[in-house]
């Protein structure tokens, strides 16, 4: 091996000299930090500046010992995952052209969007959340229709018909369905309204984001609205991001402040090499108009994710235009020495 072979090896292995010039002013870790500061260690120790907690699972002690060490929290806000809502409340239950509730997808199970109670509901739990801390963040999670994801086989059923949502689609766009049964109305406008109807679920999900950020405003402004979302480009298995989950990023980009792809590369069936791809098309998709802080897999799932692969994918997230960074999971990188050391080389190397 010559010496410059070597040197570019190093480089892309560890981040090397150009990585190191380089700054990322987020450098976070998603979950719960207990088995983080359970090996004893302390986030400045290894760059971290900031924590995204699930909003049940932070304390007054989390922020408290966050801000001692120098680091923010953000919240992690389960926003349309209708699992333990749902069954006390069905008629939150995605709906699919059938007319039937629609089956889990994986281990996933949506909300419909519309519902009127279940909006209350989740406003009143971000309520809750504010008035009791001083987060520095809101990421809303699950920001999307009833479909998974996160599986290389991705599952993409079309929901939701219930009466909340076809009365609302015929209110909001001054369009008839007719049809006397669920199924009848669902194929008038599958076949007849497809793409006022597509734009119309979308439109569903900025006012998501609209109805939270209200409360934001109210309760703490200047708190920052994320969103963690599916990465996938506007190509990517036929369009389904806008056209069966209802992410538009056009439309999210005026109302959300922080854009956070999850990169989940072997979750995904993804090649780590990915990751950069990922975040480079997503720089150039979002110009500028929201920040980018991806979050990267760190968990073993469905194989092992070395330590080596582990540096590649958090280096990889944290080019282009992005200004932060996290991975999946605290434990994950707490459970494994060679991860630990991994994620402290590069985030102090970027403070
Ligand atoms: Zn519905």
């Amino acid at each position: 091996m010559t010496r410059r072979t070597a040197i570019a090896l190093a480089t892309s292995v560890f981040g090397g000299s150009a990585a190191q010039e380089k700054k990322v002013p987020i450098r976070g870790m998603y979950a719960s930090p207990k088995p983080f500061w359970d090996t004893g260690a302390r986030l400045p120790d290894y760059g971290v500046n900031a924590l995204f907690v699930h909003g049940s699972g932070i304390s007054q002690e989390v922020i408290e010992r966050a801000h001692k060490e120098r680091a923010q929290v953000y919240a992690e806000f389960p926003t349309l995952n209708g699992k333990g809502y749902i069954e006390k409340h069905p008629e939150a239950w995605p709906v699919n052209e059938q007319g039937e509730r629609a089956p889990a997808a994986t281990w996933f199970m949506g909300a419909c969007p519309t519902e009127p109670k279940f909006r209350e509901f989740r406003k009143w739990q971000l309520n809750v959340l504010l008035s009791k801390f001083d987060v520095a963040g809101v990421f809303m999670d699950y920001v999307h229709w009833h479909a998974q994801f996160e599986d290389p086989n991705p599952v993409l059923p079309e929901t939701c018909f219930c009466d909340s949502c076809v009365s609302k689609f015929q209110k909001d766009t001054g369009r008839t369905v007719p049809g006397s049964t669920v199924r009848e109305r669902a194929a008038r406008i599958l076949g007849g309204h497809d793409a006022a109807w597509r734009t119309w679920r979308c439109r569903q999900l900025v006012e998501w984001a609209q109805m939270l950020r209200a409360v934001i405003r109210e309760k703490r402004p200047g708190t920052l609205l994320g969103a963690y979302h599916c990465p996938w480009t506007d190509e990517d298995f036929n369009g389904a991001r806008r056209r069966i989950l209802g992410i538009d990023i056009d439309m999210l980009a005026n109302e959300v402040d922080v854009f956070s792809p999850m990169v989940y590369h072997a979750i995904m069936g993804r090649a780590p090499e990915w990751v950069g791809e990922n975040v480079e098309w997503w720089s150039r998709r979002l110009q500028g108009r929201a920040k980018l802080w991806p979050i990267v897999q760190a968990l073993d799932k469905p194989r092992e994710i070395s330590p080596l692969e582990f540096n590649n994918v958090l280096r990889l997230g944290a080019t282009g235009a992005a200004t932060g960074i996290m991975m999946f999971t605290v434990q994950a990188v707490a459970s494994n020495k060679g991860k630990l050391e991994a994620m402290g080389r590069l985030y102090r190397s970027w403070s």
